[in-house]
């Protein structure tokens, strides 16, 4: 069986690499390693069932040629964060649009039997339903958010058109070893770990009672490889923790200093996934809880070693575009 894999060099993409090489499946990463890192790869490289091809999934003709023979295609790779959509949305649709339309367009020249696509929950943007189904409408706040939804409507129309049997996860709050970026300011494990690494404030957004379904990436990982394993075609299913953690409980459990920050315009005070459907079509939940995920992450903390670590200033500064446009009146008014 051969697998491959987009984004194989991301966070999530390469745990996925090593849950799939661990099983005995041949596996090709593609990765342009815009946002991945070659060390997320480094178990991974000694297996001789991997093989690496950095590139562009923009890149038709490289696509094509890597597909070929491949029985199903996990595509995570894209472009991630809120702040760098805003400034850079052509970059954005670019890797997450194009990209997923140059993936689908392989996938059915190599006649690819599945595809599985990382959706994200912030397609949801500031929902009023919790725990939040499928069902519920979809109103991206930012252009990450809107482009991972594009990108599921084209896996899931060319599953429609071309009989490509695709699925689509739609993940919530993913965390985890590797969860870091080189320069950008992202998700909030990543800054908190290296924030703690160096002994330095936490800094929690407004006062921290904001809620996240923080869910542990090997959860993430077994939804993948279930959802592809399954015949479930068509669909976009909701995968989380099962749970909701305040960022108060988050600094709590991770033990250190706090210095608060201005709250975002944009931002959810809740992400809350409804599972029940992830259950019933996969008979997936998740397995493991906050308090475990801390730990194993804590664990790895000498991976932030070299991460930048946030001050409340230069955070300031990296979220000014959010400010200036999530801020106006309009995007408020047309809620
Ligand atoms: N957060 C925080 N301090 C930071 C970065 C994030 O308190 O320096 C909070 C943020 O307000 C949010 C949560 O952590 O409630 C998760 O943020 P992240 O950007 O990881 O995910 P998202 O907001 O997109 O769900």
């Amino acid at each position: 069986m051969k697998t491959v894999v987009t984004g194989a060099a991301g966070f999530i993409g390469s745990h996925l690499v090593d849950a799939l090489l661990a099983q005995g499946e041949e596996v090709i990463g593609i990765d342009n390693l815009a946002v991945g890192r070659v060390e997320n790869l480094s178990l991974a490289q000694q297996s001789p069932l991997f093989r690496f091809v950095e590139g562009d999934i923009c890149d038709a003709e490289l696509l094509k040629k890597t597909f070929e023979g491949a029985t199903s295609v996990f595509h995570l790779g894209a472009l991630a964060d809120i702040v760098p959509s805003i400034e850079r949305p052509e970059a954005y649709f670019r890797a997450n649009v194009d990209g997923t339309f140059s993936v689908m367009e392989a996938a059915k020249h190599a006649e690819i039997q599945r595809v599985v696509y990382s959706a994200s929950s912030s397609c949801y943007g500031l929902a009023t339903q919790f725990p939040t189904p499928e069902t519920a409408a979809i109103q991206p706040q930012y252009p990450y958010a809107l482009t991972k939804r594009l990108g599921e409507e084209i896996v899931l129309h060319w599953g429609q058109v071309y009989g490509i049997s695709s699925i689509a996860l739609r993940f919530f709050n993913v965390y985890g070893p590797r969860a870091r970026t080189s320069g950008t300011y992202g998700a909030v494990f990543g800054v908190f770990l290296a924030q703690k690494r160096a002994g330095k404030p936490f800094t929690v957004v407004g006062d921290g009672t904001q809620t996240r379904d923080f869910t542990y990436v090997s959860d993430i990982v077994n939804a993948l490889i279930v959802a592809r394993n399954s015949h479930v075609f068509g669909e976009s299913i909701n995968i989380g923790s099962g749970g909701s953690y305040s960022i108060n409980e988050l600094v709590k459990r991770l033990g250190g200093d706090i210095v608060y920050i201005p709250k975002r315009p944009g931002e959810p005070d809740c992400t809350f996934a409804d599972v029940t459907k992830a259950k019933q079509l996969l008979d997936w939940e998740a397995k493991v809880s906050f308090e475990e995920g801390i730990d194993r992450i804590l664990q790895t903390i000498d991976m932030y070693a070299d991460a930048p670590v946030w001050t409340p200033d230069q955070i300031e500064k990296a979220t000014k575009s959010w400010f200036t446009y999530l801020g106006q009146e309009a995007v408020k008014t047309t809620r």
